[in-house]
């Protein structure tokens, strides 16, 4: 039964951090390359977009494309540039080891990928770079402990591999409502600040878990399009715990979307205060649902809904080869 809202709310979701993050891309086989090759991820699932299956959804992660290490796009050959900037999930950060600084500035300089000059946030050192469409990306080279493999990688040795994401970057332009979100109902907690940046985690904390927060006056009004992000998920372990994350959030007044099966998982959708959209999702299944994890990526994965129409969908998809 439900019970009434509260300012403090010992019932707080039980995330385990971030799931998968979703941006807009151009060209698909741009954008296969780069992430596969430059940045030595593995492609995890060739699938299309469900609400727009004339489009594929591009899957890059681990070996396996665990939970806390999916980076998905929507590649629309053609579309315009969006605007990185508030009201955005405005920069991804990928958890790599402290010392493999050099390896990268070396890599990327060899690749011809501009790179902005080392950064010193917290503890660690950050190399920001951005896609070929313009989306941003943060390396965040980090001692703090992070026990997850990188994906097997022909150009990537695994001891510089990437071990999924660091964290994700809000730019707000009004915070304060976010941060109730935050740390009253999703339960992230502070745990850094640093100029205009803030650093929330959630769960056992570390890399992964991580929401920063910038508020930077001087950014501009975010807008979508290739180089942006869609949205960002965060993770539940069970549907138990979905649902609970579910009744939560309309429990304090936030607009939420039914529970939708992606077949990879189970997600629900809701935009937080300054337009970010948030979708959480289940850890389960998982991207080995629907073939097995020696050949994830290799074969167009469609719902099984869309499976009477493979033969019209799969000639109207460009090719990624
Ligand atoms: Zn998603």
């Amino acid at each position: 039964m439900p019970t009434p809202a509260t300012t403090s709310s010992p019932a707080a979701m039980t995330l385990g951090g971030l799931h998968h993050i979703t941006a807009i891309a151009g060209d698909p086989k741009r954008n296969l390359d780069f992430y596969t090759r430059v940045l030595g991820l593995r492609f995890v699932k060739k699938s299309v977009n469900q609400d727009d299956p004339g489009t594929y959804h591009l899957y890059y992660g681990d070996h396996l494309g665990s939970p806390g290490t999916a980076l998905t796009f929507f590649p629309w050959i053609g579309i315009r540039r969006g605007r990185p900037g508030t009201g955005q999930a405005y920069t991804t950060g990928f958890s790599l080891p402290a010392d493999s600084l050099a390896f990268w500035q070396e890599r990327l300089a060899k690749l011809n990928v501009a790179t902005g000059p080392v950064e010193t946030r917290f503890a660690d050192r950050v190399l920001s770079l951005a896609d070929p469409d313009g989306l941003k990306l943060d390396l965040v080279f980090t001692a703090e402990a992070d026990a997850r493999a990188p994906a097997p990688s022909a150009d990537v040795p695994a001891a510089h591999g990437i071990r999924g994401f660091h964290s994700s970057t809000l730019a707000l332009p009004a915070p304060a409502a976010t941060l109730t979100l935050l740390t009253e109902v999703m339960g992230y907690r502070l745990v850094a600040t640093s100029g205009s940046r803030t650093r929330y985690a959630v769960a056992g904390g570390g890399p992964g878990t991580y929401v920063d927060i910038l508020s930077d006056s001087n950014l501009p009004h975010g807008l979508s399009g290739a180089g942006t992000i869609h949205h960002i998920a965060f993770r539940v372990a069970d549907d138990a715990a979905h649902v609970a994350a579910l009744e939560l959030l309309r429990r304090r007044g936030y607009q939420v979307s039914p529970v939708i099966d992606r077949a990879y998982f189970k997600s629900i959708y809701y935009r937080e205060p300054n337009g970010v959209l948030f979708e959480i999702a289940t850890d389960q299944p998982g991207f080995t649902f629907d073939e097995p994890a020696e050949t994830l990526g290799t074969k167009l994965s469609l719902p099984p809904r869309l499976e009477p129409h493979r033969a019209e969908i799969e000639a109207a998809l460009p090719s990624l080869t």
